[in-house]
């Protein structure tokens, strides 16, 4: 898949690159994890996906995820779990579990996943990486097959925050095949990038480091705020009273947009069919034998929550309190000019370890509010728990993508977590 004329002084010329298989790439099969496009081929590479290309990138695999994104574990594939390379019994998180996987291991220096709501951050976090979620509209997702449209984001995985913000510039901007891509001038995400963070007042999210937060997180994320007041920035204790419902919220919206844009897949365009004499059983038993648990889970609760009498009570009033969660970044932003907080409450846990669907949720309380506010946020290693990484968050308002980058690489000057590495071999 090189490039007949890649860009030969871009950086990124020739460097290796791994696809979380929901990005489609022409004449490649995309599956998105799912049974249901098994044999889909897309005849067109996705935009982002192309710009990288053109660049000089050059794709040696897809990899494996959680069926069309759905998951904070990797377990949700049709086509298998993915192991964490620092414990193979344990997750690399979810759902772009492959993708962060293949970059902590050493097979290449970068990968692309999406983050819906925390799909990039938390297999970050967990497998000791950086993972970067832009600004909802700063990438395009013309080619990305579609899981919560108004939350979806494609991003970066690498093993540091120049190299992730290095890909990010090159793939983002504009993009009039995306209705939602922003038209703002992107600039340059990385000429900023060294500036440092003297002055900077960074807020610290009380909801953050409460309930649920398994105390070697807190302590390495406490140690890292530390590193980073040592560096000249001001910390501030700030209020999000709203983020426990984040959940919720999340869960009625990503859901309902889940099953109006899975709707497409029944059979008669893309990928698995199962024939059946009358069209109605066709498209029945293509859904009952193409998708998984979760996804059907997932179709049928969005499904519920936009029927007529039931959707003033959950679609409505989840769409108005995505708005509170919203209005409360916004006004955290006035007083400080990113926040700092854990990414995952916990490390990597073991496969099988949260077969109920609320402990696997729970995964993602610290992100997923993130992507209902449409705000940047990445992962940086930040420590470890008995041999497990640990990541720190950074979040800026919208457009701040730059921010974000400038703070996470000066804390990854200051610290070596970054440049540890599973032992060779572990990955069988
Ligand atoms: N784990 C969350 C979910 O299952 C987020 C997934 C994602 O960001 N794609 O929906």
């Amino acid at each position: 898949m090189l490039r007949e004329r890649p860009d030969t002084a871009s950086p990124l010329c020739g460097i290796p690159l791994a696809l979380k298989d929901v990005l489609c790439v022409e004449n490649v099969e995309t599956t998105a994890g799912s049974n249901i496009l098994t044999r889909f081929v897309p005849p067109y590479t996705g935009t982002a996906v192309r710009r990288l290309f053109d660049a000089g990138m050059v794709c040696v695999g897809k990899t494996n995820c959680d069926e069309f994104a759905m998951g904070s574990s990797n377990e949700n594939s049709s086509f298998g779990a993915v192991g964490n390379p620092w414990d193979v019994e344990r997750v690399p998180g979810g759902s772009s579990g492959g993708s962060a996987a293949t970059v902590a291991a050493g097979s290449v220096p970068c990968s692309l996943g999406s983050d819906t709501g925390g799909s990039i951050r938390q297999p970050a976090s967990l497998t000791g990486v950086v993972g970067f979620k832009p600004t909802y509209g700063r990438v395009s997702r013309y080619g990305l097959i579609a899981f919560a449209s108004s939350l979806d984001q494609i991003g970066p995985f690498a093993r540091t925050v120049d190299d992730a913000a290095l890909v990010y510039a090159a793939m983002a901007g504009h993009d009039p095949l995306d209705s939602t891509s922003d038209p703002r001038p992107l600039g340059d995400p990385t000429s900023e990038i060294g500036g440092g963070v003297e002055g900077l007042r960074l807020g610290v999210p009380d909801e953050y480091f409460g309930e649920g937060i398994e105390p070697a997180v807190r302590v390495a994320v406490e140690d890292a705020l530390r590193v980073l007041e040592s560096q000249g920035t001001v910390l501030q204790r700030v209020s999000l009273p709203t983020t426990d419902a984040g959940l919720s919220v999340y869960y009625i919206i990503a859901p309902a947009e889940c099953s109006s844009n899975l709707a497409r897949f029944d059979g008669v365009r893309f990928g698995l069919r199962v024939e059946r004499p009358s069209v109605t059983d066709m498209y029945l038993a293509t859904r009952e034998e193409g998708f998984g648990p979760e996804v059907k889970r997932r179709v049928m609760l969005g499904t519920y929550a936009l029927s007529s009498g039931y959707y003033d009570a959950y679609y409505r009033k989840a769409q108005k309190v995505r708005t509170v969660i919203d209005s409360e970044f916004t006004r955290a932003f006035e007083q400080v000019d990113a926040l700092v907080c854990p990414t995952s409450p916990t490390v990597a846990f073991p496969m099988g370890d949260r077969s109920d669907p609320i402990s696997m949720y729970l995964s993602d309380v610290l992100t997923l509010p993130v992507n209902l506010a449409g705000l940047p946020g990445i992962s940086v290693p930040c420590g470890f728990s008995d041999g497990l990484p640990i990541g720190l968050q950074v979040i800026a308002p919208r457009f701040e993508d730059s921010r974000v980058f400038r703070i996470a690489r000066a804390y990854e000057q200051a610290t070596d977590w970054h440049t540890a590495a599973p032992p060779l071999g572990a990955v069988a």
